[in-house]
């Protein structure tokens, strides 16, 4: 078990300080890919920064008409959302087709599009790969590469970005 710092952030300019530019530091939404990743070790952060109690928990419709939808609002809420659900039903749909609702529940939107990729190369630390250890190599090149990038992809990497809500 490696040890880590871990502090609670109760507003946005708070939040930033606390990270303080510090690259070995991370913001912590649900932690449902984060804490996974540092369980096998991917991950390896010194201080965790968490973010969850952020006043960012709501979806408001901008005078463009839009919605801005806050970096701490849950999956679940996010896909339950009336105006999501009316206005743009294939991200409340694609939302609720990604991971289970015990997921969903803890998943922020700020943190399903800053997951990190589920390329099996780079969650096995065992494996070269480019993305987490550059200039290790790009073993899915070659190998398994299943839901992997067919167009746009480059000779270093062929991951895809993983939210379920990126692919409508
Ligand atoms: C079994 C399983 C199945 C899954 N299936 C799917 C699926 O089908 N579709 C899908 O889309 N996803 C799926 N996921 C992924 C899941 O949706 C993500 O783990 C989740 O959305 C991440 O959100 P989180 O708040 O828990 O992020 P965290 O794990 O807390 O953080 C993830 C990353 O985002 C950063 N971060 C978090 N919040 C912020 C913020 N506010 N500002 C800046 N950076 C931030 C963190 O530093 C970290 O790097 C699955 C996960 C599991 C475990
Ligand atoms: S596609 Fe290659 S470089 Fe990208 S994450 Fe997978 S193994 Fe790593």
């Amino acid at each position: 078990m490696r040890e880590f710092g871990y502090r609670r952030a109760h507003d946005v300019p708070g939040a930033v300080a606390l990270l303080d530019g510090d690259t070995d530091a991370r913001f912590l939404g649900g932690g449902t890919n984060l804490i996974d990743l540092m369980k096998t070790g991917v991950e390896r952060p010194a201080r965790l920064v968490d973010v969850r109690e952020l006043p960012l928990n709501r979806i408001e419709s901008t005078q463009d008409g839009g919605l801005r939808i806050g970096a701490t609002v849950t999956n679940s809420d996010l896909a339950a959302h009336p105006e999501v659900r009316r206005r743009y039903p294939a991200l409340a749909q694609a939302v609720l087709a990604g991971a289970s609702g015990q997921l969903r529940n803890m998943a922020t939107v700020g943190g399903n599009l800053l997951q990190r990729t589920r390329c099996g190369y780079f969650t096995d630390v065992n494996s070269p790969c480019n993305k987490r250890d550059p200039g290790s190599g790009c073993p899915a090149l070659t190998g398994e590469h299943h839901n992997h990038a067919v167009l746009g992809a480059s000779g270093h990497c062929v991951a895809t970005h993983p939210p379920t809500w990126a692919w409508p």
